[in-house]
């Protein structure tokens, strides 16, 4: 959700301001300098980082406004709630932590080293991460992470970062995503014309001390952006600074790759993540069932255990489900309403097979959206066009019928579909970034 938020984050302030009519000053001195804090539970906690005036101002005024278009664009139902960032909380009945400095980017708070649950699996892995984060720069670098989708890349990225960030703050992180990087990229190649433009975009990248970059198998085999990569990765390494690299699979068997990047690659430290062994499991479904609140039985977390078996997304998953449905049908979690609320779950743990349900699954998780969004009614536009993206890659990836789509994606009738698929095609052609996402979309649902 924090990711989400920040993503629209631009948006929401511009719809204030256009919706509520906002002079430009007042933009620049209340909305504009405001920072995400946290989003917990039910609450978003926004920062100000000023005089104690302007946080009346934004208290009496812009609060209820922004509460409004914050859960507009998110389509959530989030409290919103304004601290002093100086250190002051204002506030009694939260009190998130303000920890990261300005000089962090991208991160994820809750991805740290004390929520990693250690096991065989990873602990090299971790080990070198936490050494990585200790000492950036003079151990192993580039630190190259691989392993299959939901074993904990993606957190001990942040992890790495979060640590720096909290111990050695003047130093400058940046957490990207390589979908972030190849439409920075494109961006850069559009602005072929404006020299500042180019150069801003390329010193993002190399103006930091450590630059941890998610999920490198989606940049390979776009020459520029691959090329562009390799240019950054050469000036960061040679200038001292720390790159942590994740993946699905290592470098020698990213075909597409050129050798003098793989072989620098190798220069670091290449280490695996394997999927989790069966006490591993139970030792991460125990942490999360803490983390959750979730009062639930050995028995039950045994039994996910033993059926959820390929990652720890899914084994989250499994948790979130039982807990919504509990919430929502009041029902008292035994191990019958388990194993009834995890009927698919477990059958689809054990199939990838590319099906419509499949697809809409990989769209729902990479824009943080849960099934039932995907297959609800709701049109809000950060739901809509997503399902949108999912009928068109279900027409394009399977050769299932506008019905059939349709009946996977909460009985809509196939004008719908047809419709949906249509948008996309039409998108496709103006929009870059649109087209990276779905380059992404088609490698995560089908990444051989
Ligand atoms: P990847 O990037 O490898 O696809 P993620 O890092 O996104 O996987 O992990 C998926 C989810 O599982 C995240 O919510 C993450 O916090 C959790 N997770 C993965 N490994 C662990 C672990 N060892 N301990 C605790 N949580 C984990
Ligand atoms: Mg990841």
């Amino acid at each position: 959700m924090l990711n989400k938020l920040r993503e629209n984050w631009d948006n929401i302030l511009n719809t204030l301001r256009s919706e509520g009519d906002i002079t430009e000053v007042s933009f620049n001195s209340w909305l504009k300098p405001l920072t995400i804090v946290s989003v917990k539970d039910n609450i978003i906690t926004l920062g100000y980082d000023d005089s104690d005036i302007g946080l009346n101002i934004l208290k009496k005024k812009y609060l209820k406004p922004l509460q409004i278009c914050i859960n507009d664009a998110l389509d959530a139902d989030f409290s919103v709630n304004i601290i002093s960032s100086c250190g002051k909380i204002e506030s009694d009945e939260t009190k998130p932590i303000i920890k990261k400095n300005n000089n962090s980017e991208g991160l994820e708070p809750e991805y740290t080293f004390d929520s990693f649950v250690i096991g065989d699996n990873n602990n090299m892995a971790a080990a070198a991460s936490l050494a990585v984060a200790e000492s950036p720069a003079t151990l192993y670098n580039p630190l190259f992470l691989y392993g299959g989708p939901g074993l904990g890349k993606t957190h001990l990225l942040h992890a790495i970062g979060n640590f720096i960030a909290d111990n050695n703050p003047e130093l400058k992180v940046f957490y990207v995503t390589s979908e972030t990087f190849v439409n920075d990229i494109v961006s850069m190649i559009r602005n072929m014309k404006d020299e500042n433009d180019k150069a801003n975009i390329r010193n993002k990248y190399r103006e930091v001390d450590v630059l941890l970059i998610d999920d490198i198998q989606f940049i390979i085999g776009k020459d520029s952006s691959q090329t562009e990569f390799f240019n950054a990765f050469n000036y960061l390494q040679s200038h001292n600074k720390q790159i942590v690299i994740s993946s699905d699979k290592p470098p020698k068997e990213m075909e597409i790759l050129e050798e003098r990047m793989i072989s620098r690659f190798l220069s670091g430290m290449t280490i695996d993540i394997q999927q989790p062994a069966y006490e591993t499991r139970v030792a991460i479904l125990y942490k999360k069932a803490e983390e959750l609140n979730l009062n639930i039985s050995d028995e039950i977390l045994h039994f996910i255990a033993d059926n959820v078996v390929s990652n720890v997304r899914e084994l989250e998953g499994a948790l979130n489900k039982i807990k919504l449905y509990s919430e929502f049908t009041k029902s008292k979690i035994d191990i019958e309403f388990a194993k009834k609320v995890l009927i698919d779950f477990i059958s689809n743990d054990k199939n990838n097979e590319i099906t419509p349900k499949f697809i809409i699954k990989t769209v729902a998780e990479h824009y943080e959206l849960t099934m039932e969004e995907m297959i609800s009614s709701k049109r809000s536009k950060n739901i809509a066009y997503p399902r949108q993206i999912a009928m068109f890659l279900c027409r394009n990836l399977t050769d299932v019928s506008f019905e059939e789509i349709g009946r996977n994606l909460g009985n809509r009738d196939h004008t719908t579909i047809k419709h949906g698929v249509e948008k996309i095609e039409n998108d496709i052609k103006e929009d870059d970034s649109l087209n990276t996402t779905i380059e992404i979309l088609k490698k995560k649902i089908n990444p051989s």
